[in-house]
């Protein structure tokens, strides 16, 4: 990176990095490169191992275009591509964990990377050991001398704890570990990963960097110590996400920056409204005092994205059905970060294992789309009409 793009503003970046259209007869974009073999002009080129590309597998220029503008927006030395979020989780894990290594991971983890651990890791002879998210320093207590890998996710992607990351990679750090950051929910306009103690970062790019609810990919950022590590278990996992995908992302990443602007604003206005509903019981949104961790939140990070939840008060549940069900605007289902306004119920008590969830009422977390925020609000307020009808 020249000393003149280190200065530039991470939203001048994002139109500009990871480009060059002279490499492309002029043409803006990076294009599609589809393609498995590569081919090498000579024997010496074919053994001298110094080609740009080798084999579809290992990367193309469209690859690399996406890769270098992560890499550059995260602060971090290299950056993989995968199909998903959660492979670039699994790779993360895989590539510093082995039999009777240790693992410390937050117990307000996405949850299907929980299930990887339950299900893999624990087969492979890793002990998995979950700790609340608001251990902070604490976790020092749980540090054994076999701990290799401390995981992280910031805030949590349906309870929002933000968690005091920098406090925790210095105990990590201390012990010998390697902090493993996901850091979907902020994407590194919000969130500086390596300036916070992270050796890996995780993005699920399937959510704001894509940003249409249209592609999977996941991406993975490393510091220069822990990038041979990451690089190896990636390749040796055979890991290629698709060109489509790849191009998707990068023209989604191009407009990050004026979206979640946005999101932002319309998720912090329609959090407000809600936190005066005499139907919700508390909102959790990191932006807000209610939210558990919010001056770490206030500390650490420079913006809030469009996801959060809330807690309603005590009701049946086929009142919340009435007022899910009926909503026109907001879709329900799995995912989020993209144009459009989701909802969807939880239940953390299902799989916490290291906190207890005490709230007794039912929770939805909210993805603010790009609607207008009136029609959203109208949606929301006929909902809890519904509900209260139901009730
Ligand atoms: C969605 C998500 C993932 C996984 O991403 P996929 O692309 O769906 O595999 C990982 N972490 C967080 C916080 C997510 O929200």
């Amino acid at each position: 990176m020249s000393k003149r793009t280190r200065t530039q503003n991470p939203l001048t970046r994002l139109a500009h990095a990871g480009r060059e259209p002279a490499r492309f007869h002029g043409f803006v974009n990076t294009p599609i490169y589809r393609g498995s073999t590569v081919l090498f002009p000579t024997v010496a080129a074919l053994e001298s191992n110094t080609q740009d590309y080798t084999y579809g597998r290992l990367g193309t220029p469209t690859v690399t275009a996406l890769e270098d503008t992560i890499a550059e927006l995260e602060g971090g030395h290299r950056t993989l591509l995968t199909p998903s979020g959660l492979s670039a989780i699994v790779t993360s894990l895989l590539a510093f964990l082995g039999e009777g290594d240790e693992l410390l991971i937050v117990d307000s983890v996405y949850r299907p990377a929980r299930r990887f651990c339950d299900n893999v890791l624990r087969r492979l002879g890793v002990t998995v050991t979950y700790y609340d998210p608001l251990i902070g320093a604490g976790i020092e207590k749980l540090i054994t001398k076999k701990t290799r890998v401390v995981f992280t996710e910031s805030p949590g992607s349906q309870t929002f704890e933000v968690q005091d990351v920098p406090a925790i990679a210095e105990v990590a750090h201390r012990a010998g570990a390697i902090l493993i950051l996901d850091n979907t929910w902020a994407t590194p306009l919000f969130f500086k990963p390596f300036e916070h103690g992270a050796d890996v970062s995780i993005q699920a790019l399937t959510k704001y960097i894509g940003g249409h609810a249209d592609i999977m990919l996941g991406a993975l950022t490393a510091t220069k110590e822990a990038a041979a590590a990451v690089t190896k278990a990636h390749e040796d996992l055979g890991l290629c996400p698709g060109p489509e995908d790849v191009y998707l992302g990068l023209r989604g990443l191009r407009s990050l920056g004026a979206r979640l602007e946005r999101h932002q604003r319309s998720a912090l206005a329609m959090a407000e409204w809600l936190a005066t509903r005499p139907e919700v019981e508390r909102v959790l949104h990191p932006a807000f005092p209610t939210c558990p961790g919010h001056d770490v939140w206030k500390r650490d990070f420079t913006g809030a994205s469009g996801l959060f939840s809330i807690l309603l008060k005590p009701v049946s549940r086929e009142a919340v059905a009435a007022m899910v069900d009926g909503l026109d605007l907001f879709g329900m289902g799995y995912s989020w970060g993209g144009f459009e306004s989701l909802i969807l119920p939880f239940d953390p008590s299902e799989y916490r294992t290291a906190t207890h969830w005490t709230h007794k009422g039912p929770a939805l977390r909210l993805h603010i789309g790009l609607e207008d925020i009136d029609d959203l609000r109208a949606d929301l307020e006929a909902g809890f009409s519904r509900l209260k009808a139901a009730a």
